[in-house]
């Protein structure tokens, strides 16, 4: 056996412990390679008055592994902490957020069974960048920084990735019809860059329309590039009509270090009753082991996956009375997959 690669782990809010023992147990049986280092991240940290939601020893940790493997977060809405989310995304430079979203038709109910596209989502710019300002009493302004570098840099690694992964088409999403110099400035990389991959066809669809046609046809699309916002939306709409936003993994790209997690949050409304589905966080652990050099142990866990889907023991999310044959809690999906490794 290979030598172990450490990795970090947090195991994050809501049905994030639940989802991480259940990932952690496969990886440990399909033989995975790796040693975990755990670091406490999000509520806990925060009511221990670190308002950052991670300690700095935490910082070390991913930066001495440089590859993180985390559980979903529960980030305060309308007010309270900054989400620790773009912290970590901007603090460790994790440019390009890639969320592939595939249907696995008849196995798991969809409209849609051809739907195979892999959203690549700029992930350090946009109105994520975290400025807003009170301007009156009844006026707030959040400003949305979009850099030509930055988006060189997305666009360059789609098209990148759509070369590698012998994908055929590229889709830009953006609003540059309203946006005409922010957006205007991605779309005008796009058009750019897409010179250099002749082989690969290229479009582009106004962000709003581009929504529209992936939640009715979204067999038409293979690669998306897009911004942050926008792909943050698209993406949850993607895994959706799949069968469930509970399927879906994603990678978070850096130069220097990449974090791997589910699309999904943490499910505050399920924690803690043993009935999540754990697959996005498997599919991301599975994106993990590629990036670390282990793809055998990846497709290994792939296929024991897809066998469990297929034959029909699913969490309640995907459970559909004539398709399913068992529904299982958490756990007992993970030892499902374990079963056919
Ligand atoms: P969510 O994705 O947590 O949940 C949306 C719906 O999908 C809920 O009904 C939930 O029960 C269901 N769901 C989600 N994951 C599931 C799974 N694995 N199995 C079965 N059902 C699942 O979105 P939300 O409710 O809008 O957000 C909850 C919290 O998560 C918020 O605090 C938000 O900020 C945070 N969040 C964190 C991340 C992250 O850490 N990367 C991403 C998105 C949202």
């Amino acid at each position: 056996m290979s030598e172990k690669r450490k990795i970090t782990v947090a195991y994050g809010d809501g049905i994030g412990p639940e989802i991480m023992k259940a990932t952690l147990s496969v990886l440990k049986e399909a033989g995975a390679a790796i040693e975990t280092e755990v670091i406490e991240i999000g509520e806990q940290v925060y009511l221990k008055g670190i308002s950052s939601g991670i300690a700095p020893s935490a910082w070390d940790s991913l930066r001495n592994t440089k590859v993180f493997l985390k559980s979903p977060i529960t980030t305060p809405q309308g007010g309270g902490f900054k989400s620790l989310n773009v912290t970590t995304r901007k603090t460790l430079g994790l440019y390009a957020n890639v969320r592939p979203c595939k249907a696995f038709a008849p196995f798991v109910r969809t409209h849609f069974p051809k739907t195979d596209m892999v959203i690549i989502r700029e992930n350090e710019e946009d109105l994520y960048a975290g400025i807003e300002h009170r301007q009156t009493d009844e006026v707030y302004q959040c400003l949305k920084l979009i850099s030509r570098p930055g988006s060189e840099k997305i666009v360059r690694y789609a098209f990148e990735y759509a070369r590698m992964n012998n994908r055929k088409k590229v889709t830009c999403m953006t609003k540059d019809n309203i946006m005409k110099m922010a957006d205007g400035v991605f779309h005008q990389v796009f058009n750019e860059v897409a010179k250099e991959y002749p082989e690969i066809e290229t479009d582009h669809k106004i962000i709003d329309i581009g929504t529209a046609l992936i939640a009715d046809r979204p067999e038409m699309f293979d690669v998306i590039v897009t911004l942050n916002l926008y792909g943050d939306i698209i993406s949850d709409v993607a895994a959706q009509i799949t069968g469930s936003v509970g399927l879906g993994g994603s990678a978070n790209i850096g130069e220097d270090v990449a974090m791997f997690e589910a699309i999904h949050g943490s499910a505050p409304d399920i924690a803690g009753m043993d009935i999540a589905n754990p697959s996005g966080l498997l599919n991301g652990a599975v994106m993990m082991l590629v990036h670390i050099g282990q793809p055998e142990v990846a497709e290994k866990i792939s296929n024991a996956w897809m066998a469990t889907l297929e034959d029909g023991i699913h969490t309640g999310d995907i459970y559909q009375e004539g398709i399913s044959r068992q529904k299982v809690g958490t756990q007992e999906f993970a030892a499902a997959v374990i079963e056919r490794l």
